[in-house]
This record gives structure tokens, sequence and C-alpha cells, in this order.
């Protein structure tokens, strides 16, 4: 098969595991950086231009779009489903998942277990917003945030207060949340490719610390996922359309919690943790699913 992956850097990681494991099964593969697609939309032939080339068929599309250039990078997606390239996560499907208050709103409708979550533009009462989610302590999110960067644990109700005031003074966009403490500092990462969790890991964050991310400092290991667990995964996954992603769950007194799914899971700390050779599983993915014009809305909103 011929498969193309949209990706902004071929050095890395997760880029070259790729392209190795689609040349390993087989395949030719190519990367192409996503900003330097341009399309003709205007034509009742939808094309894909890369640099003063008209690109030839591909038969499958791995989107490894990065979250700052999600806009332009789901156009391109978009118009490489139009021409009939099997996607292995849909345009819709990635466009939900970059919108956490959407993707909360989602998995909460089909009954995913998750933190009590509150979200505020700008709350005349700040006060209520925090009794909303069962008081301090109390974990405030950035929503554009990434890497545990912009998250923040407010421990009593004037910290709390004062956190809050001060992102929505500077007009971020803020997420209020149940600070689940017997996580103990830990999350755990599940792996799906194709409706299947073929990998987890704990990560841990480094002593003292509540973030669990690795750039934070935090260690990732193998460990072994309960029936619930895994089933919960699989649900989020479904529920958001997404054929590979990376379920993030938090292990609550009530069962996993999940904080968020992501669309473009990273593959160094999943296979270094596990071990697996996941690259592949989802080139064998591909290779099983892939049909021309195959692009169908799964999930909903
Ligand atoms: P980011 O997108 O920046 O990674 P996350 O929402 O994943 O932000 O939060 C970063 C880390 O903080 C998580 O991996 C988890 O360890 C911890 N954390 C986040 N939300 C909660 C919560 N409600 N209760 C306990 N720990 C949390
Ligand atoms: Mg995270």
């Amino acid at each position: 098969m011929r498969i193309a992956i949209l990706s902004r850097n071929a050095k890395l990681y997760s880029t070259r595991r790729l392209v190795e494991a689609a040349i390993n099964r087989g395949h030719e593969v190519r990367v192409l950086d996503h900003l330097r697609c341009y399309m003709n939309i205007s034509s009742s032939k939808p094309t894909l231009h890369y640099r003063g080339e008209d690109l030839p068929h591909y038969d499958a599309v791995i989107p490894r779009i990065g979250s700052s250039v999600t806009f332009y990078g789901t156009a391109v997606l978009r118009q490489l489903e139009m021409m009939g390239v099997y996607p292995v996560n849909e345009s819709v499907a990635v466009t939900r998942s970059r919108d956490k208050l959407r993707s909360l709103q989602l998995l909460s409708r089909k009954g995913i277990g998750m933190p009590i979550t509150g979200f505020a533009n700008s709350p005349d009462d700040i006060q209520d917003l925090i009794k909303m989610v069962g008081g301090a302590p109390l974990v405030i999110k950035l929503l554009e945030g990434t890497q545990g960067i912009g998250v923040v644990l407010a421990e009593t109700k004037k910290a709390a207060e004062s956190v809050i005031e001060a992102f929505l003074g500077l007009n971020a966009n803020i997420m209020v949340q149940e600070f689940i403490k017997e996580a103990g500092g830990a999350d755990i990462r599940c792996f799906v490719v194709g409706g299947k969790v073929v990998a987890a890991m704990k990560r841990q964050g480094a002593e003292g610390e509540f973030r669990s991310n690795l750039h934070r400092g935090g260690s990732a290991t193998l460990v072994k996922l309960t029936p619930d667990e895994r089933k919960t995964a699989v649900k989020a996954a479904q529920i958001m359309g997404l054929n590979v992603a990376g379920v993030d769950i938090l292990r609550s007194n009530r069962g996993p919690v999940v904080m968020e799914v992501n669309s473009s899971p990273g593959l160094e700390g999943i296979e270094k943790a596990t071990g697996k050779d996941v690259a592949s599983m989802i080139i064998q993915f591909i290779e099983k699913s892939a049909k021309p014009h195959k692009t169908r809305t799964r999930g909903k909103g």
C-alpha cells in the first residue's frame, strides 16, 4: 500500500517509528508536512499539491497533527478524505478531540466517568463555581495548556479563588476540576488501536508532584489494567470516533475517570515503557481497514 503520514517533522520518534514499521511491512510511505500542502477545492476532482508537485494517490493517511496547527492540518486531512484516501483518524474526530469542552461533554453524555468538571468564561460568582465542583482542594487548568503547564492544584478555597481570578483576568479559558487525590500523582495512558487497548503505562509524577507528565519529571512503567479500565478506554475512543487514541485515566475511588483523549498520542513513552511495537500495530490496523472512500463520521457532535 501507499501510506502518507501528515507530520511536520520526519525526525520525531513517532514519525520515524511509523515510517520504519510501514517499510518493514512492505509498504511505500511518505512523510508530508501538512503546512506545506496546498489544495484545490473548487474543482470536481479534488487534488493536493506539495512543493510544486501534484501528489499521487495514497491508500491511507496517518495524521500526526500538532495541536497548534489543528485548523490547517485537519483541512489537509479532509482534502485527502475527499480524494478517497483512508484516514486512520478522521478529520472530524481529530477536530472534536482538540476541543476539551466538547470532548468532555460528549463523554459525559455517554456515561463515561470523569472528574467533576466546571467550565467558565467569566463567572460573576467564582465561589459558586468552586462549590459546584465540590470545593477545595481542586485543580484549575488552562484549556490551551499541554505537558502539565497550566495545571494548578489549589489546596484551599482562598488559593482557588485567587488563581481563578488571575487566569480569568488574563482572559484565559479555564476548567475547574475535582482533585482526585487518591490517584497519588499517577495516571494511566491507555493506547487504543482499532477498538482494543494494545498497550498501557502508568505515569508517576516526581516526588511531591501531583502532575504525572513525563515532561514534568514523571516516570513511566508497564501497568496491568482492570477490565473496567480497559472497557472505559475503549468506549472513550469509540465515542470520540478515534481508531488510534491515547486515553488518559485517573484511578479514583469510584473507578476509572477519564481526563482526556488524545488523537495523536506519542509512541516513544509507550513503546519504551511496554516494549511493544505499537507502530506496527497501527500499520496492521491500516492493512485490515483501509478501503477507498471509507471515511465515515463515527461518534456524534
Ligand atoms: P496536560 O494536558 O497539560 O497534560 P492534564 O489535564 O493531563 O494536562 O493534567 C496534567 C497531570 O496532572 C495529569 O497527568 C495528572 O497526573 C494530573 N491531574 C490532572 N487533573 C487532575 C485531577 N483532576 N486530579 C488529580 N490529578 C490530576
Ligand atoms: Mg495530560
